[in-house]
């Protein structure tokens, strides 16, 4: 996506084969991490507790020398520039704002460090303050206000320093739900209106959907994805990638003539399977009960109303399906129904079964 105004800070960012080992530990924190972030972008790393996250995102800050690899910041390498140098600003999940300062001298703290005058903070503090709507705070103090605002200051302090790059180290996690999803707008907002060049670290897979427009998905310390949102539900990387977007469908089936084999039938794709042995997957919100192409008769094994949609078991030729339906649909436990798998949402796993 491009930003709204064109960003005359932000950079191009590139990791290149970048891995980490801590001392006294046996495995790598980070290996071979390698990935490019476009001028304006948010990119998110995601993935479970451990998984290196954290430790990518200090590589970038400065905060740790990797063990190997290289942080390219506009095509130039910035491993031997400090922190401060670097141009990157970051947030943590606690705010950790100066607790005897008001809002206002903690925004512009970073500015009277670098010598700016007195007039020229003030009007920065003020805009800064104007961008994360938290104009008229700017007297409180940080045990004043409530967590999200808290949260919104620190991302002022951060952004009034204009950051070629901006680190965002589970920001939200702290907070609870609905302050969380309002506090995913604020950011994307802000983000977008300046440009900055952003990655997010988060280890919930929705606010990474919705924040990001790339997603770094990584496993012990290894990158296995590396695109659009949308792209882990339709063609996910691997069986593993599919899981961790939630529960979803294996299928196994053996592909000729570039359909496959499954003991629901010859199931058709939209594009060619290589031949041998194959799983595809299918989300469960793709699924259909509807004759046609791709369909088979099924036996209704359970159904969970959740509010949003309804969760529906299958059994077809001893092979489980879940289905996403929305939260009118009635289907009844024990009943026949015919199942269609189209073939546009069918994905086949580059992996052996
Ligand atoms: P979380 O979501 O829990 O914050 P993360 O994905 O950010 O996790 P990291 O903090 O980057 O993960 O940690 C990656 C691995 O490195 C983990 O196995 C962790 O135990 C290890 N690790 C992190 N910091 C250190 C350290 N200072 N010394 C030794 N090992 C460390």
């Amino acid at each position: 996506m491009t930003p709204t105004r064109e960003p005359a800070v932000s950079a191009r960012l590139r990791l290149e084969d970048l891995s980490h080992r801590y001392l006294r530990t046996g495995e790598p924190a980070l290996s071979g991490l390698s990935l490019a972030v476009e001028p304006g972008e948010l990119i998110a790393f995601l993935g479970p507790s451990g998984c290196g996250k954290t430790t990518a995102l200090k590589v970038i800050a400065g905060l740790l020398r990797p063990t190997s690899g290289d942080v390219l910041v506009n095509g130039r390498s910035v491993l031997g520039v400090p922190p401060e140098k670097r141009g990157a600003a970051m947030v943590f999940q606690k705010p950790l704002l100066f607790p005897h300062m008001s809002v206002e001298a903690n925004v512009g703290f970073g500015l009277r460090m670098r010598n700016v005058s007195r007039d020229q903070t003030g009007r920065r503090v003020e805009t800064t303050l104007r961008q994360v709507r938290m104009e008229g705070f700017a007297d409180r103090r940080p045990d004043e206000l409530s967590g999200g605002q808290q949260q919104r200051v620190a991302l002022a302090r951060a952004l009034i320093t204009e950051p070629r790059v901006l680190l965002l180290d589970e920001p939200l996690s702290a907070l609870d739900a609905n302050l969380r999803e309002e506090m995913r707008g604020l950011v994307k907002e802000v983000q977008r209106e300046g440009g900055y060049t952003t990655v997010f670290v988060t280890h919930d897979q929705e606010e990474a959907v919705v924040l990001a427009d790339r997603i770094a998905l990584l496993f012990e310390g290894r990158l296995q994805m590396y695109d659009k949102p949308q792209a882990f539900y339709d063609r996910p990387a691997s069986r593993r990638v599919a899981e961790f977007f939630g529960a979803t469908n294996f299928i196994r089936g053996r592909a000729r003539n570039g359909a496959v084999e499954t003991p629901l039938g010859h199931l058709k794709l939209a594009r060619k399977a290589p031949p041998g042995d194959v799983i595809l997957t299918i989300r469960p919100e793709a699924v259909r009960l509807e004759d046609g192409e791709n369909s088979f008769p099924a036996h209704v094994t359970g159904v969970a109303y959740l509010g949003t949609r309804v969760a529906c078991s299958l059994d077809a030729a001893g092979v489980k399906l879940r289905v996403a339906m929305p939260p009118h649909a009635r289907p009844r436990e024990g009943e026949e129904v015919t199942a269609r798998l189209p073939a546009g949402s069918l994905w086949v796993l580059e992996e052996s079964p």
